[in-house]
């Protein structure tokens, strides 16, 4: 008999999850805080380990379809526009990894996912629930909403992102601890690119390294439409828990200092500039940090990781996959080994990505002696550099 399991949170991570469960068979309940599912306005690189699991899912021509496939992907420094190394994406990904490098509007992405989760029927889609209470037995888990309704199954998924409730039923140390917030602040935009001078488009991504800051540039939606952010590591803005912010061009500019034209006439070009104050975790430390008994989490709710690698929604998406293929075709009585050999299974590679990506925003960010070192090994190993067989092969 199939299991029946409530996953808390409807972002990318909880519908990947229910729509790898209900592909197993299970009954994937998903309840989401806001008032309609949705994601927000801004653009996601999907690495080929995240591209195949989606493949996986069987989404691979829907995500084909709403992705751009970027032709390169090109460093440069922020002060002076010079290049410093690239590395190229399309078919040298496809070739090297069996599956593509691409970049998605976040939209269309969890758009893809909920339309599956919805045509496989196997469960309820839950809106304005706002999870508050988490309740766990031998053989049952309840949980109930800030508007005084309650639901019962048999195993719990927390896919609800950084601030994450459920993983207060993690039975570690740190489990009911606050993320850091780490006082970077992003700025995102998203453009048609027709709207652009023809010089500013682009169908790569472009990333630019300044001191304590960088800035990338890629396309999405089939490469109509271009993403942009910046990220410095200035005061928070506002409230951490307040993620999406109107901000300004203004505002931008004066946490960046100076840049090279280009960069600069790119910002100026871009409209409707938000900020978001950005937050992590220190890299997870065992496979307690993920499950405990009928509580299984994914995600940022794990491992919330600052976002230097890329990486945080492919993340998700693999332990989506690696979630359902240790339950398998289980039943309720299964789900204790099953969520304990998918922590095992993934607890050391997420803990890798977060240290990467911490130590990638040094990298980045580099000012003075490490910083020049960092582009002389650029300029000579470039490619080398930038490939990560050990994160897209995986
Ligand atoms: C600037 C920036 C750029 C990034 N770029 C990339 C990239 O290029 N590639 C990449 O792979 N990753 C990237 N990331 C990381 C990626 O956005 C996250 O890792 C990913 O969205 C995590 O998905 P999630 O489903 O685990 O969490 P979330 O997206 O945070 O989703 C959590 C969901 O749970 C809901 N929720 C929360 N609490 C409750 C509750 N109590 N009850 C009910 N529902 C609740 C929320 O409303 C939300 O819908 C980036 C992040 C940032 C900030």
């Amino acid at each position: 008999m199939p299991a029946h399991i409530l996953v808390a949170g409807g972002g990318i991570g909880g519908l990947a999850t229910a729509l790898a469960l209900s592909r197993q068979g299970h009954r994937a309940d998903v309840f989401e805080q806001a008032e309609a599912f949705g994601e927000i306005g801004a653009g996601v690189q999907l690495g080929p380990n995240a591209t195949r699991r989606l493949q996986q899912l069987g989404l691979g021509t829907g995500l084909a379809a709403i992705a751009a496939r970027p032709d390169a992907l090109v460093v440069r420094s922020a002060e002076s526009g010079a290049e410093l190394a690239r590395m190229p994406l399309a078919d040298a990904m496809q070739q090297r990894y069996g599956a593509p490098y691409f970049c998605v509007h976040r939209a269309d992405l969890h758009g893809l996912l909920l339309a599956a989760v919805r045509a496989r029927g196997n469960g309820t889609l839950v809106t304005a629930a706002r999870i508050h209470q988490v309740e766990t037995s031998d053989d049952l888990v309840c949980l109930s909403s800030t508007d005084a309704r309650a639901w019962e199954g048999e195993a719990i998924v927390g896919a609800d992102g950084l601030w994450s409730l459920v993983r207060r039923q993690l039975d570690t140390p740190s489990a009911a601890e606050p993320p850091r917030v780490t006082g970077h602040t992003a700025w995102r935009a998203m453009v048609a690119q027709a709207s652009l001078p023809a010089a500013l488009r682009r169908q790569q991504v472009d990333v630019w390294l300044g001191p304590r800051l960088h800035a990338v540039a890629y396309p999405v939606r089939g490469g109509e439409w271009l993403n942009v952010v910046v990220i410095a590591e200035s005061a928070p803005a506002g409230d951490a828990r307040d993620w999406d912010q109107g901000s300004s061009i203004a505002a931008l500019k004066q946490a960046m200092g100076r840049s090279c034209i280009g960069l600069q006439a790119l910002l100026d070009a871009m409209p409707d500039w938000r900020a978001w104050s950005l937050g992590d975790r220190a890299p997870i430390t065992c496979a307690a940090d993920m499950a405990h008994e009928r509580v299984a989490l994914v995600g940022d709710a794990a491992h919330p990781m600052v976002p230097y690698l890329a990486q945080g929604a492919g993340m998700a998406i693999e332990d989506a996959v690696a979630l359902a293929d240790a339950l398998g075709g289980g039943d309720a009585a299964a789900v204790p080994a099953a969520f304990a050999r998918y922590a095992e299974a993934r607890w050391a590679r997420n803990a890798q990505v977060q240290a990467r990506a911490r130590r990638n925003g040094e990298i980045f960010h580099a000012t003075g002696p490490m910083r020049w070192g960092r582009d002389v090994a650029m300029r000579l190993l470039g490619r080398r550099l930038l490939d990560q067989p050990w994160l897209y092969g995986g």
